[in-house]
């Protein structure tokens, strides 16, 4: 059997097409466009690249994009007073600063100067206690888009096992608070997780986020199960140049599982959507503009 590919890429493109009106509604509405603001610190390339595409992205819903490209030598001092700025600039609705940043400035420090209600990557740790105890924040944009991917091809995910591999604040810890509220029952595994294969193979949903090229291998997947392949890893293909894979291996996999999200074109795309999403709830909630958030 061969598993049913979940199209993140057009998962995403539909979202972004709800986004677009929902934000053509909110400037008709408040009057001006809700905005994101990205900081970019330093020249690393893929930042670089990834700042690129959300600003065109952000362009593309019909949303503010600001830049703010700073030297790779600025002090912590001047991130934070750029982040103050922005929280005080009433145009901007959401802030993102680029990581990594380069070595010496505290990213925890720096996060934790985002106002946490324009915290739109919810990274803050205000965000991250809202979302244990149920509040209403904002989630980080990966695992949002995992669940929403998740809902969209299971449904209801009530008794259903997941395991999440991978324990980061960024991924694996939001997705197993996020598959919990969702009435799933969770198993968070990690680098120190006894006989991994056999906890994955209990799972009705396995979400990978490690970090390691093709770890999770076809025979550790339970048959009929979805896989959601968070991990993005670079390395050398037979032809000489380097491709993406995932953290599963994805020809073996497919055998086996139910439903599997390719890499590229699976979970990538929904990160940069999502963001976009909370920017834009992150306007309606600032305006005090009623939303159906669940909508989108
Ligand atoms: P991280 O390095 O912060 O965390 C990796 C986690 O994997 C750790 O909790 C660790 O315990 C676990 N781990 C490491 N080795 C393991 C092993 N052998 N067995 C089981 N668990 C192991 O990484 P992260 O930021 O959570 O990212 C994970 C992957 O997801 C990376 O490939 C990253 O590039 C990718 N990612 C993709 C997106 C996206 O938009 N698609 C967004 C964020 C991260």
């Amino acid at each position: 059997m061969s598993a049913a590919l979940i199209d993140g890429k057009a998962f995403a493109e539909g979202l972004r097409q709800k986004i677009a009106k929902f934000a053509g509604e909110f400037e008709a509405k408040a009057g001006r466009k809700a905005g994101l603001a990205v900081v970019l610190v330093g020249e690393d390339p893929a930042s670089q690249v990834y700042v690129r595409s959300k600003g065109k992205a952000t362009l593309a819903a019909g949303m503010n994009s600001l830049e703010y490209k700073m030297p790779a030598d600025s002090t912590e001092e001047a991130l934070i007073a750029k982040v103050k700025e922005l929280n005080a600039d009433p145009a901007v609705d959401g802030i993102l600063v680029q990581l990594p940043l380069p070595k010496g400035l505290d990213e925890q420090a720096v996060i934790s100067t985002i106002d946490p209600d324009k915290d739109v990557d919810g990274f803050h740790i205000i965000n991250a206690g809202r979302l244990s105890v149920g509040q209403k924040g904002f989630v980080p944009c990966t695992p949002l888009g995992c669940l929403m991917l998740l809902k969209d091809r299971l449904g209801d995910l009530s008794g259903k096992d997941a395991v999440v591999i991978g324990r980061s604040n960024i991924v694996g810890k939001p997705m197993a608070q996020l598959l919990t509220d969702a009435n799933a029952t969770v198993t968070i595994a990690h680098s120190r997780t006894a006989n991994l294969p056999e906890v994955v193979k209990r799972a009705d949903i396995v979400v990978a986020a490690v970090g390691r090229p093709e770890m999770v291998k076809g025979d550790w997947i339970k048959p009929g199960a979805t896989v959601i392949d968070v991990g993005i890893n670079r390395v050398d293909g037979e032809d000489g140049k380097t491709k993406l894979v995932g953290d599963v291996d994805f020809d073996s996999a497919r055998e086996v599982a139910g439903a599997i999200t390719p890499v590229p074109g699976g979970v990538g795309p929904m990160t940069i959507a999502v963001l976009l999403r909370n920017a834009l709830v992150s306007a309606y909630r600032r305006e005090n503009i009623a939303l159906d958030e669940d909508a989108l």
